[in-house]
């Protein structure tokens, strides 16, 4: 037994020595090329992200806490999260087939990344695949073929629908009179729309953030969301809430996307109003989370999403507007929901009536109400997939 233990140690030495000696004769033979090896893990083809950084010279850091890291290259930057298949590429979204992973203490990121990271941070490097290996050459070598590298920026279709029920578990949200929760409103018309669209939409995967009444913190539900993201799949996200105000007369359904600057005071509280259960989110400690820079790179982002993001808003508003007749409609309106910060594909923010007017509240816990209000954003949500599919097609 011992023998035996003996005898495979020294076999791994020499074999060290073999790569060693491999590895000294590689670097002698091409002196400008730098390469690094392709793996395959569960049958796709990833890259050390670590042997990448260190090949290209490239600087980085990462949040262990939150899984995101960045590298930096002149002008150039990525934001990246383990777990995510949508990357952040000089301020655009890039979707990868697969997710970047975490694997052995190392992160590893999809082949088309690396090619995608090197071709755009050094765009005069001519960038060649070998024998499973990736080549990085700076100066033209004859004998190799090119290769150009394609920025894929083509748009996915919309696969999914992340519908979130805003408030839960421990934030009720607004409260009513005679304890009436927007939490629960805002559960039972996501459901609605959610068997709606079942019906209407095969093949599309819709989702809710959460099923029942408990708690989820503002981040997770745009996360939820992002999971689903991946090269030629895209998605929206659509939040939906009660709105409350300390006048008992006003009344009406509204829609908002992500903006930094709202459209007027009205919609500036009604985000501070939304935007408050994050005292609730760790005690409180939570709170760096979102004034981080990490959400800055979302935010950029968001110019690129916020037209169709506004398109999302005025077609659920207008379906909204068709069907109620009841309370009107107090339009579309620009508002800075953190809900909606995170979010990597066009998200809009509901508030499907005031939980502070009697009349409105009255109606909003009941079934058939709750049914227009459902059918109204769902007939938005169709029209939406419809006419982003035929744009980008
Ligand atoms: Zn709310």
């Amino acid at each position: 037994m011992l023998k035996h233990i003996r005898f495979t140690a020294q076999a791994g030495k020499k074999f060290n020595l073999a790569a060693v000696l491999i590895l000294l004769l590689s670097f002698t033979g091409a002196a400008a090329d730098r390469s690094i090896q392709v793996e395959k893990i569960n049958g796709l083809q990833y890259v050390s992200l670590h042997r990448l950084i260190n090949t290209l010279g490239i600087e980085s850091s990462f949040d262990p806490v939150f899984q995101k890291g960045r590298l930096y290259h002149k002008s150039h930057y990525l934001v990246y999260k383990t777990g995510y298949a949508s990357i952040i590429i000089d301020n655009r979204l890039i979707n990868e087939s697969y997710p970047v992973i975490r694997m052995n203490g190392g992160i590893y990121i999809p082949k088309g990344t690396a090619l995608l990271i090197a071709g755009t941070f050094f765009n005069s490097m001519i960038i060649t695949e070998k024998s499973g290996r990736i080549i990085f050459s700076d100066a033209p070598a004859p004998e190799i073929k090119k290769e150009k590298i394609t920025l894929h920026d083509k748009k996915g279709k919309i696969a999914f629908i992340i519908l979130d029920p805003g408030h839960g578990g421990k934030d009720p949200g607004a409260i009513g009179k005679g304890g009436l929760k927007e939490k629960t409103i805002n559960l039972q018309v996501a459901k609605k729309i959610e068997r709606i669209l079942k019906k209407d939409l095969t093949g599309l995967k819709i989702k809710l953030t959460r099923n029942n009444d408990r708690f989820i913190e503002l981040a997770e539900r745009a996360e939820i969301a992002n999971r689903e993201l991946r090269k030629d799949v895209n998605g929206m996200f659509v939040s939906i809430h009660v709105n409350a105000s300390i006048s008992s007369s006003i009344s009406g359904f509204e829609t908002y996307f992500l903006s930094q600057n709202p459209t007027n005071e009205e919609a500036r509280k009604t985000a501070t109003l939304e935007n408050n259960v994050i005292v609730l989110e760790n005690n409180g400690k939570g709170k760096n989370r979102y004034n981080d820079l990490e959400y800055m790179e979302a935010l950029m982002l968001t110019t690129q999403i916020q037209k169709e993001s506004s398109i999302l808003a005025d077609l659920i508003q207008n379906s909204l507007d068709r069907k109620i007749t009841e309370f009107k409609s107090r339009g579309v309106h620009k508002a800075d929901f953190y809900v909606l910060r995170g979010a990597l594909m066009p998200a809009v923010l509901v508030e499907i009536g005031f939980i502070t007017h009697k009349k409105e509240a009255s109606y909003l816990k009941k079934d058939p109400y709750q049914e227009k209000i459902a059918e109204g954003i769902s007939n938005g949500i169709l029209k939406f997939i419809d006419e982003y599919n035929k744009m980008i097609e």
